[in-house]
């Protein structure tokens, strides 16, 4: 894809569209958008444009095809794998003003939502109806539902509820051309491709999300939420498979590592166990007939592992507490070192323990500091490799233990990405999870959504010619990996 400079005209013509408070030219503004949350590598757009409506989306995709700008859709930014990072330059699409709840249907038990409102004010205007929507980010209260829906976002709570795919039923999407499609719909429908699955985890490449209609399910009769500690990590992990096995599907079963821990501790200062290897988070949920027996097995699988200790949360209050540790562990891991690397490889739940040993001996090896929290009932690891930008031989370093993670969670059975998507974090190891065929048909999909490639250009789909591609800007990663 040849890269036509911006220039005046264009400008003009993009301002002519959603208005001159709409279009950022000016080098500070376009500054704060240079990364999303996977901050390693940096790269401004030329311009950021916030449309307000899909016919505004519309008519700025027309604009950038016409001259053959690259164009990256964009919610929060708080993507973890520098999927809304402008590798290429051009528009950052910037999609945060679309963000109303359109239309609440409680008796359908659907919403149809623009893609700029957050996760987590979804729920809140469903509340009213005792519903809500079931994915669960820890970024909840600011990504928005597009960044939802284009990285099939999961959350603690994917276990037993599934991912965003699972909760979204339809989509209107501004495609590569201009044109507006809609895709699925409220009603069932078995004699159609499923567009609305295929464009769920897209990452931009295929088309821009501007309406979604998403499920929205009751909230549950009885929480339950235990917090329990052990003194080994694959101890943890053991319990965690056991629970499983013993015929248990809890709403979440999340875990932390003794480093986590402390940060946390250091951070809130709420009496966690410092000195334990492991914290274990698991919920249950449901009618509350069901939820006695279900607390004993549960119990049963963590004593038989050694489990130091245990304790319910006596009420909603102590819970929101046990849920604020979690949710605020990558915010603390902050104060031990500026920068954290954040994989999310995918592993079967079985060999958590293993991969476990595997990681902490990469992390020996390669003189890391790495923290650990997982999904540890759906198997989705979050390794947070702890480092200094500045530092190129850390920065290195770390490059080298993300690929052998993801490496050894192949080895595993495993996947790349369990929820932060592939984006330009981990385009290299693609080679490495799908065959030459694979990747071949990807291409062909996105090619034949975008003939022109103008969306979200250097992601996801390795290209060899990453480096010296017209118009790319120059990626740390690439740098130190392939020395270009
Ligand atoms: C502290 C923290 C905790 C997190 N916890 C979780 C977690 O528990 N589970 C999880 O899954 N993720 C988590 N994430 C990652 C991130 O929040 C999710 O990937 C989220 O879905 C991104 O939403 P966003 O609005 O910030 O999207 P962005 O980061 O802005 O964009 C993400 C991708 O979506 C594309 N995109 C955005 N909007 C659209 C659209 N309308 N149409 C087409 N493409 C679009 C972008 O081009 C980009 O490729 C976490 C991140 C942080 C910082």
């Amino acid at each position: 894809m040849t890269v036509t400079k911006i220039n005046a005209d264009l400008t003009a013509k993009l301002i002519a569209i959603v208005g001159r408070e709409y279009v950022l030219d000016d080098q500070v503004d376009i500054g704060l958008y240079d990364c999303d949350a996977e901050t390693l590598d940096k790269a401004a757009p030329d311009l950021v444009v916030l449309p307000a409506t899909t016919e505004q989306v519309a008519a700025v995709i027309k604009v950038a095809a016409q001259y053959k700008i690259p164009i990256t859709p964009r919610g929060a930014g708080t993507g973890l794998s520098g999927g809304s990072t402008c590798v290429r330059g051009g528009i950052s699409l910037v999609l945060t003003r679309m963000n109303r709840i359109l239309h609440i249907d409680p008796l359908e038990r659907l919403a149809l939502v623009e893609v700029g409102a957050t996760n987590m004010s979804v729920s809140q205007a469903a509340a009213k109806h005792n519903l809500y929507f079931a994915p669960d980010p820890s970024s909840q209260v600011a990504s928005t539902i597009g960044g939802n829906i284009a990285e099939n976002a999961g959350g603690p709570h994917t276990l037993k509820y599934g991912m965003t795919t699972h909760h979204v039923v339809g989509l209107k999407v501004v495609l590569a051309d201009g044109s507006i499609v809609t895709l699925g719909g409220a009603a069932r429908s078995s004699n159609e491709i499923d567009l609305t699955g295929f464009f769920i985890g897209s990452e931009g490449l295929i088309g821009v999300a501007c309406e979604a209609l998403v499920r929205l399910i009751p909230r549950p009769e009885e929480i339950q939420t235990l917090l329990a500690y052990f003194d080994t990590v694959a101890g943890a992990g053991q319990a965690v498979s056991d629970v499983v096995a013993a015929g248990v599907i809890p709403a979440a079963m999340e875990m932390i590592d003794r480093l986590t821990i402390n940060a946390v501790e250091d951070y809130l200062a709420i009496g966690l166990n410092r000195a334990a290897a492991a914290l274990l988070i698991i919920e249950l949920d449901g009618p509350a007939a069901g939820i006695l027996a279900q607390r004993k097995v549960v119990e049963g699988a963590l004593e038989i592992n050694n489990v130091l200790s245990m304790r319910w949360a006596a009420d909603a209050k102590e819970r929101l507490v046990i849920w604020k540790a979690r949710k605020t562990s990558f915010g603390a891991l902050g104060r031990i070192a500026p920068h954290g690397y954040v994989l999310d490889g995918v592993i079967p739940r079985s060999r958590l323990a293993e991969v476990i040993s595997g990681i902490e001996a990469i992390g020996t090896r390669l003189n890391l500091t790495i923290a650990n929290v997982y999904h540890a009932g759906d198997g989705n690891l979050h390794p947070c490799m702890l480092y200094h930008r500045e530092n190129e031989d850390e920065v290195r370093r770390v490059m080298l233990g993300g690929k052998e993670i993801l490496e050894l969670c192949l080895t595993m059975g495993g996947t790349l990405s369990g929820e932060h998507g592939i984006g330009i974090e981990k385009m290299m190891e693609m080679p490495l999870a799908f065959s030459a065929v694979d990747l071949t048909m990807m291409a062909k999909l996105k090619e034949a959504f975008d003939p022109s490639g103008i969306l979200n250009p250097g992601k996801v789909l390795p290209n060899l010619k990453t480096c010296g591609e017209s118009g790319a800007r120059p990626l740390l990663r690439h740098k130190i990996l392939s020395g270009c």
